[in-house]
């Protein structure tokens, strides 16, 4: 028997002023990104930008529905936006906002993810940001999902 240790690593920017201004472009256009939100059932707005390899940012945010399992996060929803308008590119980094404390995404979309990091062979940074001014980075999803899951895994 053995024990595998896993150490994630986050940067933890406390004033906006310790932010290139890429990262602070980015984390405010997912700010901005809030307020396509659908969330009348959770009323937890989220905005999510993507920063492309060529400098484009594509947004996204939360919809959701009455039936809640059918509501999309607002990370899906951006990469969603990213396949269908963005063919050739890659994603450098995903920020994410909500209003209250800085959120992590859900499971779903670390997945999510985790798969376009693997198709791309890029990794795709993680800014998150909650209503103070606190920014947390991480350097790749896989930080956030050890053991991953991957199409490979279901060839057996
Ligand atoms: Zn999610």
């Amino acid at each position: 028997m053995k024990q595998i240790e896993h150490t994630t690593y986050i940067t933890v920017y406390e004033h906006n002023n310790e932010l290139v201004p890429a990262d602070a472009e980015l984390l405010q256009r997912s700010r901005s990104a809030m307020r396509h939100s659908h969330s009348p059932y959770s009323h937890y707005p989220v905005g999510a930008a993507l920063l492309l390899n060529d400098g484009t940012i594509v947004e996204g945010s939360n919809q959701e529905n009455a039936s809640f399992p059918l509501g999309l996060c607002a990370e899906r929803t951006a990469l969603a936006n990213f396949a269908i308008n963005h063919h050739g590119k890659t994603v450098d980094a995903i920020a994410v906002s909500v209003g209250t404390e800085a959120a992590a995404p859900c499971g779903m979309c670390r997945q999510a993810l985790l798969e376009q990091e693997s198709r791309q062979q890029n990794p795709i940074r993680v800014l998150l940001k909650g209503g103070d001014e606190t920014v947390y980075a991480i350097g790749s999803i896989k930080e956030l999902l050890p053991l991953p899951f991957y199409s490979k895994n279901l060839k057996g």
